[in-house]
């Protein structure tokens, strides 16, 4: 390579020439390294801002100030130490020259900043940009000494020029590597980290400069005429130089610096800001948790209460009227017990989707709490409010499939009018619970509208429930009737059933439909049921003493005691205690109190059959019997509710029926009774389609047993022969009495238990056999 004034690869010439003596001036030497240094920091510093800058653009600005950074401290110190360079001889720079030595460093600045800039490097990558920085600074240091215009031509040592080279390329993989170990690095090293690259990276790149400058030879051809150097200013010219850089390096650090502490403050800002949007969503899923249900995402009682306050206060001035529905799902635990609560929330969601869609967007619609429903809506009158509630029902029949079944559910309403049934949310709320409560009474799927009459009512419940209470601890005022039930084999009396009255100071004697439901409502039924558990087995003894050793006597048994494992021990303490044999004592219980939670219901059943009780299931027909579940449990007797038979022989419809249960009860080897019969009629029809047993009003209505006695000796002294037929005997014995039904308050009320006013309709005389 010969350049016009470089000789690389022709060696010295040997003779004929002048070598001429170069030294260095330490302190421009110093002062380069110090530049080189200080522009390797900003170049890293600026580098790393631009890294984490968003806009583009301003990037871009970022990484040319880090690029010109590099090529200026470069370029700055090659000038400088050229300036430290000390000839013997003139020596100028050639402008142009010069300036294009600035471009070859500019190149390596822009490919130093573009590798920098990458998040990550491979290894062929790093090694070009590396090579092609190295090359650019190389490149830039010779043709800068190319600018050198002297006497004196240029000879340099193949070996230190291609180390020098060498170092160059180094330096700029050291450039490229080292900045990025600072990236994983944070804390308090990180600064001195920095400072230590910056220090190592100007030595190496210095050092390119030095075995460059130590490969040159000055060699003055013999002869040739030596301008002497000027006295140099050089000091000062470099100085300027260094002064000029540093500040431009001065100046990038310092607008990194306050871009970084800007950037800092956005950050910051942006924290802030995102904490505040943290805070209100936690708000609001607090606000969501607090007033919404979160299986039907229905607004919650919180929720329905804020609401209801709010639209009381808008009404009260309006003058407007609010009606407030209280829905309760009929049997839903029912559901629950026989399919798992997983399906009993699936329910609830289609029930709550199914009131929404019957609703209006403006109607608030919220789940208290397992079935139930409330909803709120502002009308114009009253039949507005029917209407919806109407609505809701129809739309609750459509048939919903779950768990593989299609079934169809009903609810209850009670409705409460703002402001006529009351000025408070908590009247009115309490006020719709009563209407409720009223349609279940009345038999459930139906409406109801609150009436002062309601609440007359739940004041008297209460009272009457303190009386039971006392009843029941006193054992005053609580007896058991019977009612006989007559084998139609024999004509005679097999069994009596045990029913519950209460003789009370005050209403007269209250028929179990007055205070059964009351007692299942607050927990005194099984009390209440084990009293004439024992009161039965004590006149099983009498009866035994007075020759009636084959009667049975059958119990009736709540649907809630069936939940209760001490049942067994109870009906065998009762036994033991009055000295009876079991096999004279029957249970009733009704199928609805099966089908409840049916294992555990087996289980205690049989339990109790292993005693020696017999078992008949009540109310046949009435609810929801599955006759895969009938044919396994310990079952002796199955009554027909008096339901069936209520309307023989008019309805051939209910004959048939009748006719079917009775089939199927003797398919399933069970003896029938036939309930609720009143007529001959009635008894010829059964008679003819081999009802096992009968019980009704025709032959006597539940009475004292000392009252009854002389009826059952009568009965069960006649031929078999002399019951029939039925209708010419039973005529004569024919005679008006009244029913015990004396609570006049009562009278225009439906009973609090379905079942009653379904199958037992309230009546005043009714015509008794009797003697
Ligand atoms: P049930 O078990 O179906 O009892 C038969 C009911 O039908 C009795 O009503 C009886 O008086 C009535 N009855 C019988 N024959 C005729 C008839 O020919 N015509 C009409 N119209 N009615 C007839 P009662 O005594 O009012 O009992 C009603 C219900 O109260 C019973 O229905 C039973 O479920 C329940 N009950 C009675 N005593 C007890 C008891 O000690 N414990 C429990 N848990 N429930 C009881
Ligand atoms: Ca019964
Ligand atoms: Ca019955």
């Amino acid at each position: 390579m010969d350049w016009p004034s470089l000789h690389v690869f022709v060696g010295t010439p040997d003779a004929g020439q002048i070598l001429l003596d170069c030294s260095h001036n330490i302190f421009l030497v110093a002062l380069a390294f110090g530049v080189i240094c200080a522009a390797c920091y900003a170049t890293m510093d600026v580098a790393e801002r631009a890294v984490n800058v968003e806009v583009t653009r301003h990037r871009r600005v970022w990484k040319c100030l880090a690029a010109l950074c590099l090529a200026g401290g470069v370029w700055a110190m090659h000038f400088i130490s050229m300036l430290a360079f000390q000839a013997p001889l003139r020596l100028t720079f050639h402008m142009g020259i010069t300036l294009a030595s600035l471009l070859f460093v500019m190149f390596a600045g822009a490919i130093a900043v573009r590798s920098l800039g990458k998040p990550h490097l491979n290894t062929l990558d790093c090694l070009v940009s590396a090579l092609l920085i190295g090359l650019g600074v190389s490149a830039m240091h010779y043709i800068g000494m190319a600018a050198v215009q002297s006497d004196a031509a240029q000879y340099y040592d193949p070996h230190l020029f291609t180390l020098s080279i060498m170092i160059a390329f180094l330096a700029s993989l050291a450039l490229l590597i080292l900045p990025r170990l600072l990236r994983k690095n944070g804390g308090m090293f990180h600064q001195m980290f920095r400072y230590s690259i910056s220090l190592f990276l100007g030595a190496g790149i210095m050092s390119m400069h030095m075995t460059g400058m130590h490969a040159l030879s000055l060699v003055l051809p013999e002869g040739a005429e030596m301008q002497l150097a000027d006295t140099p200013n050089s000091q000062q010219l470099g100085l300027t130089i260094a002064a000029i850089m540093l500040l431009i390096v001065a100046g990038s650090i310092s607008a990194a610096m306050a871009d970084k502490k800007l950037q800092g403050k956005e950050r910051d800002l942006q924290r802030v800001n995102n904490l505040l949007n943290q805070l209100d969503q936690a708000q609001m899923s607090l606000q969501q948790v607090a007033h919404y249900d979160p299986l039907t995402n229905l607004v919650n009682r919180r929720g329905f209460n804020q609401l209801f306050a709010e639209q009381l206060i808008e009404h009260a001035t309006s003058q407007g009227m609010l009606a407030v529905m209280f829905l309760d799902i009929d049997h839903f635990k029912r559901i629950n017990d026989s399919l798992g609560h997983d399906a009993g929330d699936e329910l609830l969601k289609v029930i709550a989707e199914r009131i929404r869609s019957a609703t209006r967007v403006q109607d608030v619609v919220s789940r208290f709490g397992g079935d139930e429903f409330c909803i709120l809506i502002s009308v114009p009158h009253y039949e507005e409010a029917r209407h919806l509630a109407h609505r809701v029902m129809q739309k609750m029949k459509e048939p919903i499939a779950l768990s593989g079944r299609r079934m169809v559910m009903t609810t209850s309403i009670g409705i409460a009018v703002f402001p006529r049934d009351g000025e408070t949310s908590e009247e009115l709320l309490k006020n719709a619970d009563l209407a409720l409560y009223q349609s279940k009474g009345n038999g459930r799927n139906r409406v109801t509208f609150f009436s002062p009459a309601l609440k007359t009512r739940a004041s008297l419940e209460l009272h009457l429930e303190e009386e039971l209470r006392n009843a029941l601890r006193e054992e005053t005022g609580l007896q058991v009737f019977y009612q006989p039930i007559i084998d139609l084999r024999t004509g005679h009396v097999a069994k009596l059933e045990a029913l519950v009255r209460w003789e009370h100071p005050e209403h007269g004697l209250l028929g179990p439909d007055r205070f059964i439901g009351i007692a299942e409502a607050n927990g005194l039924i099984a009390e209440l049921d084990n009293w004439v558990l024992r009161r039965a087995c004590k006149d099983l003894g009498a009866l035994r003493l007075d020759g009636f050793d084959e009667l049975v006597i059958a119990v009736n048994c709540s649907a809630l005691n069936l939940s209760r494992e001490e049942l067994a021990d109870e009906v065998k303490d009762a036994l033991e205690q009055a000295d009876v044999e079991p096999s004279r004592l029957e249970l009733e219980v009704t199928e609805n109190a099966l089908m409840g939670n049916i294992s555990n219901t087996i289980v205690l059943l049989k339990h109790i059959r292993s005693l020696g009780v017999s078992l008949s299931i009540d109310d046949f027909g009435t609810g929801y019997s599955s006759l895969a579940y009938l044919k396994h449990l310990p079952l002796d007797t199955l009554k027909i509710d008096r339901s069936f038979i209520q309307d023989v022989p008019k309805s051939s419809r209910d004959m048939e029926i009748v006719h079917a249960i009775i089939v199927m009860a003797h398919t399933l080897h069970l003896r029938v009774v036939t309930e609720g019969v009143e007529t001959p009629a009635q008894l010829d029809f059964l008679s003819q389609y081999a009802s096992d047993y009968v019980q009704g009003y025709l032959f006597s209505k539940p009475l004292p047993l000392a009252q009854l006695l002389p009826l059952i000796k009568q009965m069960n002294e006649r031929e078999p022969a002399s019951l029939w037929p039925a209708s010419v005997m039973l005529e004569s014995r024919r005679q008006e009495v009244d029913i015990p039904r004396s609570l006049d308050l009562f009278k225009d009320l439906p009973a609090s238990r379905e079942h009653y006013s379904r199958s037992h309709p309230v009546r005043t005389k009714r015509t008794r056999w009797s003697d």
